[in-house]
């Protein structure tokens, strides 16, 4: 069984300003996701109103 299967959230993004991060397993912490050479960071004063779109829903 692959680790990196586990039931933990592997991508979100913020529905206000765009920022985009990927879960990092080696480091435990989410990072900057890169889409076309762009890192999309947002904006560095969003609140960020996170869309979890891994498999890990754990909301209705
Ligand atoms: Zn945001």
């Amino acid at each position: 069984m692959p680790a990196s299967k586990l039931q933990t959230p592997t991508a979100r993004t913020c529905e206000v300003c765009g920022r985009s991060e990927v879960w990092n397993a080696d480091e435990e912490s989410w990072r900057v996701a890169v889409e076309d050479g762009e890192r999309r960071v947002g904006s560095i004063y969003c609140i960020h109103e996170w869309d979890i779109n891994g498999t890990f829903a754990p909301f209705d």
